[in-house]
């Protein structure tokens, strides 16, 4: 017997339907590049997402065509996400801090058809412009008067002109919701990046989960500023969760340093906001160092890498910000787990608790989990047995864009790459990523602790350990540390900092202070360059 429930498909569109009928007045600001601040409303952002669906169509673009942007944050970004897949058409989002090499390669894998870019990455396109070869319109996304007078892109469209030219008379058109709607792909520490197609069903559903009260807790009361940019992992879904509930949203556009986002935070009145811990390291020393005060900020989620639990600590204790630990991956849309306390857990000292949280959570309805040993057998859940991490679910990948890589399920499992530990209460610790793992004496040392020990020292703002070469176990630990400018610490003090708060041969063998460490394209440590650029190195 069939339930007898209207079948509507769930659709991108409806989102911002959604919003624009419901919550019209909502406000969205975005600092812009040109400068300044620009404010509309989700009625205003519905309007010309329809225009730019009636010009994409005007450019030829048809349903399951690709669309690129290389943008930060902001209006126009937001239009394109709900214009582009709305019309049926698929948003391929691509990480502008990419080598333009590597940009031209995803944007001809991804076959993009149009490319839409923010004013700062002119110089990117012009240089890149002849090897999208499958790329037939440019479209520069700012006001007419900043246009360049010349150009060697060929044919240059400006956004404003291309919607002004079009009826924002557009009825969103109904599709399977399986069909894919956006295009992202992982940033390929080894090998190639690899393409994440997700579907409209995938992206509403995840969208619903990432608003709950579990999960990143988004109400219609909220001000929220994604820093986490709309071309790393939809911006952790926001683009789409915060809409859906109605939530005010304020966009940083390129300006991410401390001062930039603290002025922002406090002028907006932030109270939840979204990034990978060394943005909040950029934050934290401005604020700190300037002896200032939230004002509204009250809650943010932390992830893309572990958040130490200094930081979770100043966060929470100095600035009364409660941090939201997170855990997910591109190939998951990307959240899989998040941190929070249950009932039977309010009874703790604070410390117990604090150690819950920092954990990277608990599962969020969607998402199921499992570790396994190196022969697939599911280990217990006991926080200490350790093993790959796998996971399933309706917004996990089943396979990447164009089959790259072939069958990547076990059994209908994702494997994360992820090495981890599930407690009692079902909350999962990452050790570390398995291709970070240090292998010493055929014991696995996982690095994530060792660094969170380094940067709960005070001269320590960043640390990073990676495994190298030891004759005799193989692999040895060695820290590599960034100090706070104007501190000092000698490689024996910090050293001497692990006794008692780890086993002894976890300690790590040396320590190399460097002035910064390698980021990758989504704000995270490069340890495949830190260990390269240490090979051969005579541990002591
Ligand atoms: P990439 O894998 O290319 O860096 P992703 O953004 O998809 O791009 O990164 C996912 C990976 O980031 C995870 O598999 C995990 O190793 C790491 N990660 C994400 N969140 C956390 C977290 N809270 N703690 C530790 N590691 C994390």
């Amino acid at each position: 017997v069939m339930g007898q429930m209207m079948d509507q498909p769930l659709l991108i569109s409806g989102i911002i339907e959604f919003a624009s009928r419901h919550y019209g007045a909502g406000e969205i600001v975005s600092r812009r590049v040109e400068g300044d601040l620009h404010r509309y409303t989700y009625r205003d952002c519905h309007q010309r997402a329809r225009r730019l669906a009636n010009a994409l169509h005007g450019l030829g673009v048809r349903i399951g065509d690709r669309v690129a942007t290389l943008a930060w944050n902001g209006y126009r970004h937001l239009e394109a996400y709900y214009g582009v897949s709305g019309s049926g058409a698929v948003l391929h989002t691509i990480n502008p801090r990419l080598f333009p090499d590597q940009i031209a390669y995803i944007s001809n894998h991804a076959e993009d058809q149009v490319l839409m870019f923010d004013l700062t990455f002119l110089p990117i396109v012009e240089k890149i412009a002849s090897q999208c070869t499958f790329v037939r319109h440019f479209v520069l996304m700012c006001d007419r008067d900043r246009m360049p007078d010349s150009t060697a892109i060929p044919d240059l469209l400006c956004y404003e002109d291309l919607i002004a030219s079009h009826s924002d008379q557009y009825d969103w058109p109904l599709f399977d919701e399986h069909s894919a709607a956006t295009l992202c792909y992982t940033s390929g520490t080894t090998g190639n990046p690899k393409g994440v197609l997700y579907s409209h069903r995938s992206t509403v559903l995840h969208a619903y989960a990432a608003a709950m009260p579990g999960a990143l807790n988004v109400s219609a009361s909220d001000t929220v500023l994604p820093v986490v940019p709309m071309f790393h992992v939809n911006a952790w879904g926001l683009p789409y969760a915060v809409p859906l509930t109605g939530a005010r949203m304020v966009f940083p556009g390129a300006a991410l340093d401390g001062k930039s986002l603290y002025e922002l935070f406090e002028s907006e009145q932030v109270t939840f906001s979204a990034g990978v811990p060394t943005v909040w390291l950029g934050l934290l020393n401005y604020v700190l160092q300037n002896g200032l005060r939230f004002s509204s900020f009250r809650r943010t989620v932390i992830g893309g890498a572990a958040c130490p639990p200094a930081m979770m600590d100043t966060l929470m204790d100095q600035f009364g910000v409660q941090v939201i630990h997170a855990w997910g991956m591109t190939e998951m849309s990307p959240l899989g787990t998040t941190g929070g306390l249950q009932t039977r857990h309010l009874a703790l000292s604070q410390s117990e608790q604090r150690k819950i949280l920092q954990k990277q959570g608990h599962a969020i309805f969607g998402v199921d989990m499992k570790i396994v040993d190196d022969d697939g057998k599911e280990l217990p859940w006991d926080g200490v047995s350790y093993g790959h991490l796998l996971v399933k679910g309706p917004w996990i990948i089943a396979s990447y864009y164009k089959q790259e890589g072939g069958d990547v399920l076990q059994d209908g499992w994702f494997p994360t790459g992820d090495v981890a530990t599930i407690d009692a209460d079902g909350y999962m610790q990452i050790t570390d990523r398995s291709k970070d793992v240090i292998k010493s004496g055929g014991e696995w040392i996982g690095t994530i602790d060792l660094e969170n020990l380094a940067m709960a020292h005070p001269a320590v703002q960043q640390a990073a350990c990676i495994g190298l070469f030891h004759p005799k176990w193989d692999e040895r630990p060695v820290l590599v540390v960034v100090l706070h400018p104007g501190m000092n610490v000698t490689r024996a003090e910090l050293l001497q900092f692990f006794d008692g708060k780890i086993a002894k041969w976890w300690t790590p063998d040396d320590v190399l202070f460097v002035d910064a460490l390698p980021m990758g394209a989504t704000g995270k440590i490069q340890k495949n360059k830190l260990r390269e650029q240490f090979k051969g190195y005579q541990l002591p």
